[in-house]
C-alpha cells in the first residue's frame, strides 16, 4: 500500500523540518501525498497496520513532542494546492496556501478574506482551526467543505450555525479535509491592497514574526486576553533554554534556537499554573500538541 503511493514516503522524518516552531521528534512514517488516492493509500495502510494517522498542513499551529510521532503523518501542504475562482467564489484544495488565495483573490478585485492576511496556513489547517482574527474567521466565508472519510469515501458538508466555533471546526471525526468553497465579494483592488498592507503592518508591530513560533499558544478566555494574563503574572520574556515567552507578545512562545518541546511545555505549565493561582482562570492551549 505504501508502495502504491505516488508522492513521497519517508521513514523517521524529523518533524522539526515541518513545523514553524522548528521543534519536534521524528514521524515513523511520513507521507507527502500527490493526490487524494495517495491519501486513501495512507489511510488504508494505517488502518491495516493498526497505526494512528495524523494529518498536518503547514505545521504553523503545532507543537510536536521530542520523541516524535508513532504511526503515520500525512502532510498536505503543497498537495491539493489548487485555487480556482468562479465568479465571487474561490474553490481551494486543502493544501493551498491561505496567503496565496488572499493574494490571488485581491488581484481579481475579490475581497472579504483580507482579514485573514498574515496567518500562515494551508486551507485545511485554517479550516480545522477556524483560523482568523476578531475581524473575521475563515468559517465566516465557507459555503462547503469537502472531506475524505476514514473509510476512503468522499463527503461534502455545508456548514450550518455552530459548525465553526472559536478555534474549532466540528467536522466528522477522523475526516481529512480536502478542500472548500469560500464566498468572496467584489471590492476595489486598491482598497483591498491598502487593507492588507495595514493589517500586515499591525501584525509586524505586535507579534514576534522574526522568530520561530506557532502563533498564539493559548485560547483567549471569555472576555479577556491570554497574553494579558501571562504578562500580569510576570512571565513575559521568561526564558527556559532556547524557549521564551515572547517579550513582544506574551501569548507567543518563541524558539530562539535549540529549544525542545519539553522547554515549551515547561513554560506552558508555568504560565497555566500562575494564571490559575492568581486569576482562577484555566488557560486552554490553542496550539495542537502531538507526539510522545
Ligand atoms: C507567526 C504566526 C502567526 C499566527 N497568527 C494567527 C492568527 O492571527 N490567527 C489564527 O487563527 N492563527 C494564527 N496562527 C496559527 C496558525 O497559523 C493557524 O492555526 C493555521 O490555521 C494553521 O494552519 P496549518 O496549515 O499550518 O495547520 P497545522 O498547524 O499543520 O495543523 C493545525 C491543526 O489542523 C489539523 N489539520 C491540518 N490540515 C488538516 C486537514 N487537511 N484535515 C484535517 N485536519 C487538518 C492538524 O491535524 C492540526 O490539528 C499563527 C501562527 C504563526 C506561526
Amino acid at each position: 500500500m505504501l508502495g502504491a503511493i505516488r508522492g513521497e514516503v519517508r521513514f523517521k522524518e524529523p518533524l522539526s523540518f515541518h513545523t514553524s516552531l522548528r521543534i519536534g521528534g521524528s514521524a515513523d512514517i511520513f507521507v507527502i501525498p500527490q493526490d487524494v488516492d495517495d491519501i486513501r493509500q495512507a489511510l488504508s495502510y494505517a488502518e491495516k497496520e493498526g497505526l494512528p494517522l495524523e494529518v498536518i498542513g503547514g505545521g504553523n499551529n503545532l507543537l510536536v513532542k521530542d520523541r516524535g510521532v508513532r504511526g503515520v503523518v500525512v502532510k498536505l501542504e503543497g498537495c491539493l494546492g489548487r485555487v480556482e475562482f468562479r465568479g465571487e467564489e474561490a474553490v481551494a484544495g486543502a493544501g493551498a496556501s491561505l496567503s496565496a488565495l488572499i493574494r490571488e483573490a485581491a488581484a481579481l478585485s475579490l475581497g472579504g478574506v483580507e482579514c485573514l492576511v498574515g496567518i500562515p496556513a494551508t486551507i485545511g489547517g485554517a479550516l480545522a482551526m477556524n483560523a482568523g482574527t476578531p475581524d473575521g474567521w475563515i468559517g465566516d466565508f465557507v459555503s462547503a467543505v469537502y472531506f475524505l472519510h476514514a473509510d476512503g469515501t468522499l463527503g461534502e458538508f455545508k456548514p450550518g450555525t455552530g459548525a465553526f466555533a472559536y478555534r474549532t471546526f466540528h467536522c466528522p471525526s477522523g475526516a481529512i479535509l480536502i478542500g472548500a468553497r469560500l464566498g468572496l465579494h467584489r471590492r476595489p483592488q486598491a482598497e483591498i491592497q491598502k487593507d492588507i498592507k495595514q493589517r500586515l503592518k499591525q501584525k509586524k508591530a505586535t507579534q514576534p514574526l522574526a522568530l520561530a513560533s506557532a502563533g498564539c499558544v493559548w485560547k483567549n478566555p471569555q472576555s479577556d486576553y491570554a497574553g494579558r494574563l501571562v504578562e500580569k503574572v510576570g512571565l513575559k520574556g521568561k526564558r527556559l533554554n532556547g524557549a521564551e515567552i515572547s517579550s513582544k507578545h506574551a501569548n507567543f512562545i518563541v524558539n530562539r534556537g535549540g529549544a525542545s518541546a519539553a522547554d515549551i511545555l515547561a513554560l506552558m505549565d508555568m504560565a497555566r499554573d500562575r494564571v490559575q493561582a492568581q486569576f482562577g482562570i484555566t488557560l486552554e492551549p490553542e496550539i495542537r500538541i502531538i507526539g510522545e
